[in-house]
This record gives structure tokens, C-alpha cells and sequence, in this order.
């Protein structure tokens, strides 16, 4: 059983033809309201990939709130530990201009009320933990201490982290390039991996967009291509790319196969439009076509 500790959110998707300025309105061409944060994201991706996944999470008491549990349900995700706070849900307020360019504002809502007692007995049967940072510190650290027989992988996004030995209870940690930099204050790739590999137990993946991911142990450094695609919306992407991972190692594979997957799984979901993942199905068509 895989369980994502992190966010949800719900997405207000803006599409204007350029940014306003301080004090000027603009119309927008259209409105989407779309089911987003970390947590909800990896969760139902892994979902996808046939992975048996629970979320812990919190929404708020309103309508997103309601909505979010049914769709997560509706995705076949485990609802029992999404708790429902008397507050509004994490709002994501997304303003996307012509060239794709984008402006994010996020209120938290619920999520900053997700506690580390929320966690409840979730972790018992938990023999992957998936988690980020769009939660509270003490909240991710609880679950990385707390899962001692399972797997753990910390995405650390975004890369704002209070105690950096919070990543010495991971097993695995994936930041992307820019998160890696972050981190460390490196200059380069390979240097921040390093780095972050003296904390970290077993392993750090850092995703490369269109070029991988770099995989460094103990035992050394590799580099993992993805497939060459027509890649129409990179959002998610890494997201993707953590469920993926996920999956695989909660299938018992090595690292390097569940990197190999993981790499082939996200590559497939930019070339389609949003930021959940693709079903298993699609990526046996896409790699058949
Ligand atoms: P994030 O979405 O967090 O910025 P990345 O951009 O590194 O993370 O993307 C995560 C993963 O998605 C990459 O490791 C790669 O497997 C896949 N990916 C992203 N962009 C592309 C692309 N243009 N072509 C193929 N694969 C991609």
C-alpha cells in the first residue's frame, strides 16, 4: 500500500491574453476549476498506475471540500485519513497568459491545519510513504519517522525547508534541478545531489525535465534518459514522475527500473494536456504507437 502524506488543492485556472498591472483589471478568456496540490496529484497518479494508494490530507467544510473527497474516491484513492477542517479548502489561484507564462498565488486553507495527529494509524500497512512539502514540516517528519518498515520518498517541493535534516528520514528524495540548487546553494546538478546525498538514507533522483533524471547512491552516479516526445504541457510532470516511482518500488523493482518507469510515465503525460498522470492503458498505447 503506497500513502501520500501532502496537499490538496483546488485549482482556479485563469487564462488572460497578458498579466495586469498593480490596480489595472483584465478579463479572462476562460475559467477552469481543476482538483490540483501535490498530495491530491501524486495520489490519483499513482492511482492511475494501478498502484493501491490512500491520501492523507485536509480540506476544508465547503463544496471544493466535498468535491475533492468524491473525486478522489471516484480515482479510487483512500479517503479514510482526508480529514475535513473547519476552514476553507487550499485555494491555487493560477493566471496563465498567451505564452503559457504563469502567475500563482496560493492560500493554504486546510492544509496548514493538517496535524501530525491527523496521521492516525494511516501508516500501519504503508509499505511505500509519498510525501511533499506543500504540508507542515512536523507533519511530513511524523510520517518519515513514524513509516519505519516502508519505503520512504520525500519530493521536496517546494524547496523551503525549515531543518534540512529533515531529509535524514528519507530513504529516497527528489527534488528537480531547481529544488536540488536550492537546497544545497550548489552550483550545479551534480554537486547538490552530492551534497544532499550525505543527509539522505539510500538515494537521490534528480529530475531533469526533458533530459531524465540523475540517479546518486553510494555506489554512484547514473544518468537516466526519458523518451524523446512532443511535449505539449509540462505541468505535473514531476509529480507524475514521483507516482511513478512509487508504484514501481512498492512493486518490489529495483531503483533503476522504477526510474526507468517513472521517466517513461512522465514523459507520456506532457504530451497531453493537465496535470494528472496517464493509465497504465495509455502508456502501453503510447509506447505500442
Ligand atoms: P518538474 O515538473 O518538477 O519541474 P521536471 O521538469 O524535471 O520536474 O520533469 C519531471 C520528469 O518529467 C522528468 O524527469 C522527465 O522524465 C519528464 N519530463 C519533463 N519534461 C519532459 C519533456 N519535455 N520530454 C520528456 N520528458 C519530460
Amino acid at each position: 500500500m503506497i500513502t501520500v502524506v501532502g496537499s490538496y488543492n483546488v485549482d482556479l485556472e485563469v487564462k488572460v491574453d497578458r498579466f495586469p498591472s498593480p490596480s489595472e483589471t483584465v478579463f479572462s478568456r476562460e475559467l477552469l476549476v481543476l482538483h490540483g496540490g501535490k498530495g491530491s496529484n501524486q495520489a490519483v497518479s499513482a492511482s492511475r498506475l494501478e498502484g493501491r494508494v490512500q491520501l492523507v490530507a485536509a480540506v476544508g467544510d465547503d463544496d471544493y471540500g466535498t468535491k475533492a473527497i468524491s473525486f478522489l474516491e471516484s480515482e479510487n484513492v483512500g479517503t479514510r485519513y482526508v480529514r475535513v477542517k473547519r476552514a476553507r479548502t487550499g485555494t491555487a489561484i493560477v493566471v496563465v497568459d498567451r505564452e503559457g507564462e504563469n502567475m500563482i498565488i496560493v492560500d493554504r486553507g486546510a492544509n496548514a491545519l493538517l496535524e501530525p495527529a491527523d496521521l492516525g494509524d494511516s501508516l500501519e500497512y504503508t509499505d511505500v510513504l509519498l510525501t511533499q512539502l506543500e504540508v507542515s514540516e512536523e507533519v511530513v517528519k511524523k510520517a518519515l519517522i513514524e513509516c519505519v518498515d516502508c519505503i520512504r520518498i520525500l519530493n521536496p517541493a517546494p524547496a523551503i525547508l525549515r531543518d534540512v535534516n529533515l531529509l535524514r528520514h528519507a530513504d529516497v528524495v527528489t527534488p528537480n534541478e531547481v529544488e536540488a540548487k536550492q537546497l544545497t546553494s550548489a552550483s550545479t546538478v551534480v554537486d547538490a545531489a552530492n551534497s544532499l546525498l550525505r543527509l539522505v538514507r539510500y538515494a537521490v533522483v534528480v529530475t531533469l525535465g526533458e533530459s531524465g533524471a540523475l540517479v546518486v547512491t553510494r555506489r554512484g552516479t547514473s544518468k537516466v534518459p526519458t523518451l524523446r516526445v512532443r511535449a505539449v504541457d509540462t505541468t505535473g510532470a514531476g509529480d507524475v514522475f514521483n507516482s511513478a516511482l512509487a508504484v514501481m518500488l512498492d512493486k518490489g523493482h529495483d531503483l533503476e527500473e522504477a526510474v526507468k518507469f517513472a521517466n517513461l510515465a512522465a514523459a507520456v503525460s506532457t504530451t497531453t494536456v493537465g496535470a494528472l498522470g496517464p493509465r497504465m492503458e495509455e502508456i502501453e498505447e503510447y509506447v505500442r504507437s
